[in-house]
């Protein structure tokens, strides 16, 4: 059993080869912290808990961070498996260590085990993006090394799962941190339970040749040395077999037995400046034969997580390959710490955050790598913007767009939970369907067999394609009648805010060509179309508005105006007024003004003989005059001009385009009152986009008396535009 003691006094040796100056009475105090909430807890080992944190302390010390993550290490454990809070620890020991504690705890209370490849890449994205501090997860890394050390006292379940995420996560995190040293032993341990034969036969091979290989590692390291001092280069060498789990992979990647492979030795010269790196690099390459294209300069190109070395392979004179890594004591450093090293120089050169910031920009310039993008994807812990990551209640991972919502996890799982969806679950507890989702969140969705499907507004709520292309979908099959109704209304309101002509009223040559263009058999399709929201009616219009013009000029210049005197009848000048229009050629007759325009004494107009209604006076603008051009209707047009004797209120419409605010309807009010104008109907409508519609039904004398209102409700602020109503 280790002794807690033996632990700290091995921690604060290094803390003080570390941070001579520093008070170390803080980390004591936390050790005691700890102590006591971890009393009541042992290890699967049978010794003290606290044995466990101080171990993730000194490889957290060995990594040379600072005091705030050797206090997060210490009491990495603590809100997890005792009852201390966030407040308490914060309370005693900063904010910045209580955050450095929660971190690790999201992620030890996240599920980083899974058996599908495909979401690997997810799960070391997650990993980051839960951890907003770097050294959330390197502390995790380390707790993690720590608990890999202590396998054995695992059940042969437990071993397996570890060892499986610590391979699928850990070790390649470790990687890409640039943490070489502790990646290796992170595969080596894992790989001893996963593949323990394998594991073994490796083992048995370098210990029955460990004699001629420690003879052959001698022999070369000597060879170099006595060059080096020769030449006068100070420089340190060293000879090691290349890790067990490396030379695993070889074996699997390659199909070749451990005879075969030869490419196990490597030595590393460490020496104090770059151009000496080049030199010991000649020198090599002098000593022994070079083996060609193996050599690799990673002093002038660094790998992406900021491994600076050079590479080359060599054979000597017994024929036996090896690889020679030269680098300074500096970029020993990085290779061995990786992004730890960091802290250790920023303490050392007492350099400020500015490094801090070189460094993330040295990172993602370093882009040469195939994988850098990847790398560095990976590493953007506050860059992670775009994407969240949570789970299934099983533990399946989602990624989803940041932002996303239950709605959008439901249809990412399957079409069918997502029109099914009535409410959900995160982490539990009910919220709302337009909840914003969490990294690490646990989403279940309640769903019922009699939900009605999605509503409309979803398609607001819901952030991913996937989600409005599946609602869309439910819609486009389910409520086509109610698909028809709102596409026409919006079709139409579009026609007539560009004062065309809506479908009924145009000929059958007209309509015909426009469906042609518009791709569709008939108009209740097209509205289908805009009512599901695979077509916008904006876009429909847009697409047909030129057509129909040019049909509306043609018309015009090809025709006569419209003559309604019967044949063979002389034309007579009766007229007869009344309210205020003139009819031409008719003696008398009931005059009704049309509530389509609501023509006033200025404007332009013509008459139709209804049926049974008498004549109904239009504005000659009316979309719904467009009848006037076919000849089958001709006869029921007539000219109508305004008889000026009468001076009579005429009711008509404006419709004001707003930008939405509150107020608004108020101001209309006012202008309207001040104006001495009789209204009779006023309200508003929201539009999408933030405007809405206002209209207003009043009563005036005259076009004048209608342009200087119109005038005056332009004069209101957000008040964008105005037309002629036409309902
Ligand atoms: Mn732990």
């Amino acid at each position: 059993m280790e002794s807690c003691s033996q632990h700290y006094e091995a921690l604060r040796q290094t803390l003080q080869e570390h941070m001579p100056d520093k008070d170390l009475s803080v980390i004591e105090q936390a050790i005691a912290y700890a102590q006591e909430k971890h009393k009541a807890q042992k290890r699967k080992d049978g010794s003290p808990y606290i044995i466990h944190p101080l171990a993730v302390a000194q490889i957290v010390a060995d990594m040379g961070l600072d005091t705030d993550a050797i206090l997060g290490a210490i009491l990495h454990d603590c809100i997890e498996d005792t009852d201390a809070s966030f407040d308490d620890i914060a309370k005693r020991f900063g904010t910045v260590a209580a955050e450095l504690v929660e971190g690790v705890t999201k992620l030890t209370r996240a599920n980083f085990s899974s058996s599908e490849e495909q979401q690997m890449e997810n799960l070391r994205k997650m990993f980051m993006a839960m951890s907003k501090d770097i050294r959330v997860v390197l502390i995790k890394i380390a707790d993690r090394l720590h608990n890999m050390r202590t396998m054995q006292y695992q059940t042969p379940e437990k071993q397996i799962i570890k060892c499986r995420e610590t391979m699928d996560v850990y070790a390649p995190l470790a990687h890409r941190l640039g943490m070489q040293k502790m990646k290796w032993e992170l595969e080596d341990i894992a790989l001893r339970y996963l593949d323990p034969a394998g594991y073994e036969d490796i083992m048995a091979y370098l210990k029955a040749h460990k004699e001629q290989d420690e003879a052959f590692m001698r022999a070369i390291q000597e060879r170099i040395t006595t060059r080096l001092t020769e030449m006068g280069i100070q420089g340190t060498i060293y000879g090691r077999i290349k890790h067990v789990y490396s030379i695993y992979r070889k074996m699997k990647q390659q199909g070749k037995s451990l005879e075969e492979l030869y490419d196990i030795y490597a030595f590393r010269v460490v020496v104090d400046t770059i151009p000496d790196c080049y030199n010991v690099l000649g020198h090599v390459h002098d000593l022994f034969n070079l083996v060609p294209g193996r050599f690799k300069d990673y002093i002038s190109t660094p790998k992406p997580n900021m491994y600076q070395s050079l590479h080359t392979t060599v054979i000597g004179k017994q024929g036996i390959p090896f690889e020679v890594q030269i680098r300074t004591w500096q970029m020993h450093e990085t290779a061995e710490y990786g992004i730890a090293a960091h802290w250790k120089y920023k303490q050392g050169a007492g350099a400020g955050d500015e490094k801090d910031f070189e460094w993330v920009r040295r990172l993602l310039e370093s882009q040469q790598d195939t994988d850098a993008e990847d790398y560095v994807n990976s590493l953007k812990i506050d860059m992670f913007d775009d994407e969240v990551f949570v789970f299934t209640p099983k533990g399946k991972i989602v990624s989803l767009p940041a932002g996303s919502t239950p709605i959008d996890f439901a249809y990412a799982i399957h079409s069918g939970v997502g029109n099914a969806l009535v409410g959900a679950k995160v982490n539990a507890r009910i919220v709302n369907i337009d909840a914003k989702l969490q990294n690490g969140d646990i989403v279940e969705i309640i769903t019922s067999k009699t939900a009605k499907g999605p509503s409309r507004d979803w398609l607001n709520i819901c952030q991913s394609n996937q989600a409005r292309t599946k609602i869309k979908q439910w819609f486009k099959k389910e409520k086509r009648e109610e698909n028809v109704l709102h596409g026409k209304s919006s079709f139409e309101l579009e026609m007539k805010r560009l004062l065309l002509p809506l479908p009924a009223a145009m000929d059958e040559e007209l309509e015909k060509a426009l469906l042609k263009k518009l791709s569709f058999d008939n108009w209740d399709d097209m509205y289908a179309a805009i009512g599901y929201g695979g077509l916008t009616a904006v876009k429909a219009v847009g697409r047909i508005r030129d057509d129909i013009n040019k049909a509306i000029k043609a018309e015009k210049a090809s025709q006569t105006p419209v003559r309604v005197a019967p044949e063979g009848e002389p034309e007579k000048q009766n007229r007869h007024a009344a309210n205020g229009v003139i009819v031409e050629d008719i003696d008398s007759c009931m005059i009704k003004f049309s509530k389509c325009c609501t023509p006033v004494p200025g404007d332009a107009i013509v008459g139709y003989i209804t049926k049974g209604f008498g004549v109904s006076i239009h504005r000659a603008d009316c979309p719904n005059t467009a009848g006037i051009r076919d000849p089958r209707q001709a006869a029921r047009w007539v000219r109508v001009r305004w008889d000026n004797v009468e001076e009579q209120p005429f009711e008509t419409t404006l419709e004001l385009d707003c930008l939405t605010r509150d107020g608004l309807l108020l101001d209309v009010a006012m202008v309207m009152t001040a104006a001495r104008i009789r209204v009779k109907e006023l309200y508003g409508k929201d539009m999408p986009g933030g405007h809405s519609v206002f209209t207003v039904r009043f009563e005036v004398k005259n076009i004048a008396e209608l342009e200087s209102v119109r005038n005056r409700l332009l004069n209101i602020r957000d008040v964008l535009g105005s037309r002629r109503g036409q309902n």
